[in-house]
């Protein structure tokens, strides 16, 4: 068991505490303990420094064990840490309520020294299983490509993979034009319908602007609610074709249930790369969010495209 593990101690008595921790260090188990002689106290400790376990005391004067466990309740953040509560009261009620309370396990004193070392390890190890799965958790999320709402790629992977293109483009000359898509007034989607309607007009839009495109280009959602498609070897004659495509997608679907009598349009911008106007991929984006920009002050629902 690593050493670095820290364990809090709540209970009233001065002696059942100092017996705890002679017991837990006799088996170095911990290398920080944390004393508190009620709930409340214990409950502050814990804010200002997480522990990975703690014991505490069912009986105690001011905020007792239950009420200890209802605090931790309302902090989500607290809710892997275990609890092994201790009592005086062998009383099989008293247990079930422990556990229904959110306890983890349940000793009862005079403890078994043992037993109760047995039973800190089993909790610490799930513990320490549920950090290591949690930090697992952060880096896949870190180091995905995909959009979770539209299964597109993410921005992060959209500008990695454009810097590529750009650079090959660069080197080798060929065609590199790039589409960025805006659904208009989408603000009047998610007040009219909600957020969660809003999501899936999202969804939608993301399905048929991939169906619009070859095996080898590359759609993204860029941000809310405006996506990129990159187009490797298309000109710009042939990336304004493919935009309008996607257009006359879109404003032909028909939603069903709630948004049924929704029409929705979008505005895109397209550019074409070329190293006399672009340096970087910024400026290839720039480029056509200029164009964007033009296609939803001339109208909206409309194709404009970088000179
Ligand atoms: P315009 O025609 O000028 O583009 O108007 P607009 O209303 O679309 O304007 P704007 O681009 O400023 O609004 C974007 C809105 O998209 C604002 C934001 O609430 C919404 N949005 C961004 N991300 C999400 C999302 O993940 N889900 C939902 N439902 N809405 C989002
Ligand atoms: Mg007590
Ligand atoms: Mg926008
Ligand atoms: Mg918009």
């Amino acid at each position: 068991m690593a050493i670095s593990n820290s364990v809090l101690i709540i209970d009233d008595s001065d002696a059942v505490r100092e017996r705890i921790i002679k017991t837990l260090e006799s088996f170095d188990l911990f290398s920080r303990y944390y004393e508190a002689e009620d709930g409340l106290e214990g409950f502050k400790k814990l804010l200002s420094s997480p522990v990975d376990i703690i014991l505490c005391d069912l009986e105690m004067p001011r905020i007792d064990g239950f009420k200890f466990l209802s605090m931790m309740k309302s902090r989500p953040d607290l809710q892997d840490t275990p609890v092994i509560m201790l009592t005086g009261r062998d009383d099989r009620d008293l247990r079930i309520k422990c556990l229904e309370q959110g306890a983890s396990d349940y000793v009862t004193k005079p403890f078994d020294a043992e037993e109760l070392v047995a039973r800190v390890r089993v909790h610490l190890k799930i513990k320490n299983l549920q950090d290591d799965l949690k930090r697992t958790n952060e880096l896949l999320l870190e180091l995905s490509n995909t959009d979770h709402l539209t299964g597109l790629f993410n921005r992060r992977y959209l500008m990695e993979s454009l810097g590529k293109e750009v650079q090959r483009s660069l080197r080798k000359g060929g065609n590199l034009s790039l589409i960025i898509l805006d659904i208009d007034h989408f603000k009047q989607v998610n007040d009219q319908y909600g957020h969660l309607q809003g999501d899936i007009v999202l969804q939608k839009v993301a399905l048929l602007l991939q169906k619009e495109l070859r095996a080898y280009d590359t759609a993204a959602r860029y941000g809310g609610e405006e996506f990129i498609a990159v187009l490797p070897d298309a000109r710009l004659d042939e990336a304004i074709f493919v935009a309008d495509r996607v257009r006359t997608s879109v404003q032909a679907n028909r939603f069903s249930g709630e948004l049924s009598k929704l029409s929705l349009t979008i505005s895109l911008g397209v550019a074409m790369f070329s190293k006399q106007t672009c340096k970087s991929e910024d400026d290839f984006i720039k480029l056509a969010d200029d164009a964007l920009y033009r296609a939803k002050s001339n109208g909206r629902n409309r194709v404009e495209s970088a000179e």
